[in-house]
């Protein structure tokens, strides 16, 4: 049988919640971090007009300020984006028991036995108007057949909407995309691939298998598979989910660095917090 997979994943989640406490921020660049005067403090979320501004998570405050001068900046609640994320998450147990959340804002959900609720589409409709009625904030949602390819739609169209990646589809939709837009391929390992004139998801699906095995082992055998839809892995049941990992002071990962992407990520956060002299 087909699966049903969601990945749901909130829309500049900090700087969203902040906006619903500081009402006269809308329509502002805003981000949230540490505050100016603490000389190390860096970017953790922005708000869609920040992005314009081409301002990115973990850079370092003054560097964000220097692209937008009129940055408002908002201090962290990380008390608050707990409280959300756990309502986000019993909105998501209303439709299935196999939610598994990555990080604070995003979740997979497996629901191939919801369809007392409708098509996966429907679900992930119904899923993203409860969120912004009961919550104030939008998400945005990738349906398909796999985690992988759910994960890839919920980030092509945002804010606020479903994306359908089907096993007709995939090709057109998924393989003309960068390859580090896959989960698993950080900027690292990006460089690593365009080495070999692998740059889109397309080039390593059609790429030999033994050929990736051979350069990258393991992981190059993985990320064939992702990108050719056969990621069969399965979504985990949320009362079976694993606790919060702090590392270093003041990052909590939220999830098990397990991948590049974590890995990539995490150092970007570390390099910003480096003394600079
Ligand atoms: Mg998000």
């Amino acid at each position: 049988m087909e699966r049903v997979i969601l990945h749901c994943d909130l829309n500049s989640f900090y700087a969203s919640v902040e906006e619903l406490y500081h009402p006269e921020v809308k329509g502002k660049p805003v981000v949230v971090g540490g505050s100016e005067d603490e000389r190390h403090g860096i970017v953790l979320a922005r708000n869609q007009i920040a992005k314009k501004y081409n301002i990115v998570t973990a850079e370092s405050i003054w560097q964000a300020k220097k692209k937008c001068p009129d940055l408002i900046i908002l201090k962290p609640n990380h008390k608050r984006y707990e409280e959300f994320s756990l309502k986000v998450r019993e909105i998501f147990l209303q439709y299935t028991d196999l939610v598994e959340p990555f990080g604070i804002d995003e979740a997979w959900l497996d629901v191939s036995n919801s369809k007392y609720f409708g098509t996966g589409k429907e679900i992930a409709d119904k899923i993203r108007e409860q969120i912004k009625q009961e919550l104030g904030i939008t998400a945005s949602v990738g349906v398909s057949f796999n985690k992988v390819f759910a994960k890839l739609g919920s980030d092509l169209r945002k804010p606020d909407y479903t994306t359908i990646i089907t096993k007709e589809n995939y090709k057109e939709i998924v393989w003309p995309l960068k390859a580090n837009e896959m989960i698993y391929v950080g900027k690292s390992s990006y460089e690593q691939l365009k080495i070999y004139g692998l740059y889109t998801i397309g080039d390593i699906a059609n790429k030999d298998i033994n050929f990736l095995k051979e350069k990258f082992g393991k992981w190059g055998e993985t990320i064939w598979v992702f990108a050719n839809g056969l990621d069969d892995s399965e979504v985990t049941r949320y009362d079976q989910r694993q606790e919060a990992k702090s590392i270093g002071n003041n990052i909590t990962t939220f999830r098990n660095m397990e991948n590049w992407q974590d890995v990539d990520i995490i150092l970007n956060v570390f390099r910003s917090q480096l003394p600079q002299h």
